[in-house]
């Protein structure tokens, strides 16, 4: 059995049936609600280690349940919506949610996201045990007290602002951040010319990083939305 419970809040009966055998077939447990206000309560009463959760809820709005759960916990959520617009996507991402899923979805595609949602969960379940100055993943190593990167021995040779890139995305390990986020933490404002900026930091970052870069490795880019820092195999 694995060891591993999802909160699967989805109003949509077909839908919730097909997560529910999707994730009863792999052995993780669950629990399901409806609407916003049950989530809530099973989200506080059973604290789950990963949330699915459906934007459009008959009772209030997939956005606020992400908030409110935001005010007292950290528990990975998994958008799921049909609303294909980027930006609710956005919107999701900006108020806590890790990643997200476009309806409709493949029963693959659910697995791929819970799988990367648990890597996480037992990478910051490891932190207590290694010496949290230094980051590791797959060849990328940061040594933050030391400020320099290495991918395996050799040093890489950032510049101040690519570095401060690269930390931001490894300490978020797993988790979509969006184009704001991005550029609120590292420019403390976000206009359509730091978003722009962004965009090249990154294309410089990913030369020295990936290897290769038609399959990148560490650093995954998700069009219109933002970037995501991959755990390397
Ligand atoms: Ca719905």
């Amino acid at each position: 059995m694995n060891k591993v419970t999802v909160l699967v809040v989805e109003d949509d009966a077909p839908v919730r049936n097909l997560i529910v055998t999707t994730l009863k077939t792999h052995e993780y447990k669950y629990l399901t609600a409806a609407n916003g206000a049950e989530a809530l309560m099973l989200a506080a009463s059973h604290n789950p280690d990963v949330v699915f959760l459906d934007l459009g809820l008959p009772d209030t709005d997939g956005i606020d349940v992400i908030k409110q759960i935001r005010n007292w916990s950290n528990m990975p959520i998994i958008v799921i919506s049909a609303r294909s617009e980027d930006e609710d996507k956005i919107e999701a991402l900006d108020a806590g949610a890790d990643d997200y899923l476009t309806k409709p979805f493949s029963v693959e595609e659910l697995l791929a996201r819970l799988r990367v949602t648990v890597r996480r969960l037992s990478l910051i379940g490891n932190e207590g045990n290694k010496d949290s100055s230094v980051y590791t993943n797959g060849d990328l190593k940061i040594d933050y007290m030391a400020g320099c990167a290495f991918l395996g021995e050799e040093e890489l040779k950032l510049t101040p602002m690519e570095y401060k890139l690269l930390c931001l995305l490894a300490k978020n390990t797993g988790k979509v951040l969006t184009h704001t986020y991005i550029t609120q933490n590292i420019w403390g404002r976000s206009w359509d010319n730091d978003i722009a900026s962004l965009r090249v930091f990154m294309v410089s970052l990913r030369k020295k990083l990936e290897t290769g870069p038609d399959s990148p490795q560490y650093i995954q880019t998700h069009i219109g939305i933002g970037y995501r820092m991959m755990k390397a195999d």
